[in-house]
């Protein structure tokens, strides 16, 4: 029998942000082409002069109606919705601070007419951190949100940008997650001409790693132990390069972070999506977290099925399947966990009545 999962990384873009995305002329943006509608959200997207160029992106990605069929397909009884990248990151700093909350509202909208099926991630206007932590307060008096999604890169500078102190310590006071996810990676000089494979494998999850680690080496969880960090993509690279971390941090004669315990402590009080989707890496997720801190998650609905250029709509999702198929090797209780006890409890959720 298979397991009722909750999906803690699943995304949307909500309709608002689409009709925004449909009207700019420049990335990242929609547009109509022969083939169906485009999805532009990187540079060498928009550089691909070719009919084809930009990701297809049909109502899977918009429609509340097929996230829960995805869901139903899938045995997901929950999820946790959050926006997808690049989120508000482009929007004059002016106009950021009404977006976030509209777009939060939305969110929040969505949860509420979903009978218990979803919950949110809301976003923050980066661009002005002053107007963050009002952010944070309102989202935690909102029944279905259960903390943010941020950009690795924060507003440019990285999580360990100093003004973005108040979210850290707002998110830990009030018991909301943060959900670490990239999206302009890290790299792209060294791979060009790869497509998104080299960017979505690599400069994805090296862009996660980076930044975790440079909050954590600023003491940002040495200083907010209650700080749930969420962290995408099974951790990135994290749970594997902890030690490596630890050692060179502890051998390195030219900087003193000062902080009273090693970086793997403070990944240890991390939180962790089970998107790995290859038993060897989930092994290495699960020797290094927490039991109750990894949870599972899909990435819907980036990679749709498709055979070449042909999305197929009706198929299930390798996103689903191969995350679920990854965790066959781990122990019952294990399996359990990740797939729905451990999310129920971080999210104060209920299992929907079938
Ligand atoms: N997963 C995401 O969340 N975003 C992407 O752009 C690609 C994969
Ligand atoms: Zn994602």
């Amino acid at each position: 029998m298979s397991l009722p999962l909750i999906d803690v990384h699943t995304h949307m873009y909500l309709p608002r942000y689409v009709a925004l995305l449909r009207e700019r002329k420049q990335i990242p943006r929609i547009v109509s082409r022969e083939k169906g509608d485009r999805l532009i959200i990187l540079p060498d997207e928009e550089a691909d002069g070719s009919t084809s160029a930009g990701r297809p992106i049909g109502s899977e990605f918009y429609e509340v109606s097929r996230k829960l069929a995805f869901m139903d397909q899938h045995n997901i009884a929950v999820s946790v919705v959050s926006s997808a990248n690049p989120w508000i990151d482009f929007v004059e700093a002016g106009e950021a601070p009404v977006l976030a909350t509209q777009l939060n509202e939305d969110l929040e909208k969505i949860c509420a007419e979903s009978k218990g099926r979803i919950y949110g991630f809301g976003v923050l206007p980066l661009q002005r951190p002053e107007t963050c932590a009002d952010e944070l307060k309102r989202l935690a008096a909102y029944p279905h949100m259960r903390g943010i999604i941020i950009g690795s890169a924060g507003r440019g500078q990285g999580l360990d940008d100093p003004a973005f102190e108040p979210i850290w310590k707002t998110a830990a006071d009030l018991g909301l997650f943060v959900f670490v996810h990239p999206h302009y990676g890290v790299g792209h000089e060294l791979f060009p001409d790869t497509g998104h494979a080299m960017m979505l494998a690599m400069g994805f999850t090296f862009e996660t790693s980076i930044a975790v680690a440079r909050l954590i080496l600023r003491g940002a969880l040495e200083r907010h132990p209650a700080l749930k960090l969420l962290i995408a993509h099974a951790g990135g690279t994290l749970p594997y390069l902890a030690g490596r971390l630890d050692s060179c941090v502890k051998n390195d004669i030219s900087k003193d972070f000062g902080l009273p315990k090693p970086p793997s402590h403070y990944l240890r009080q991390c939180w962790y999506d089970s998107i790995a989707y290859h038993p060897p890496a989930l092994a290495a997720l699960t020797a290094f977290a927490d039991p109750a801190k990894i949870m599972f998650g899909t990435d819907h609905p980036f990679f749709r099925p498709h055979v070449g250029d042909a999305v197929l709509d009706r198929t299930t999702w390798p996103v689903a399947e191969e995350n679920v198929a990854a965790m066959a090797s781990l122990t019952e209780a294990q399996q359990k966990a990740i797939a729905y006890e451990n999310g129920l409890k971080a999210f104060r959720i209920n299992l929907p009545s079938a």
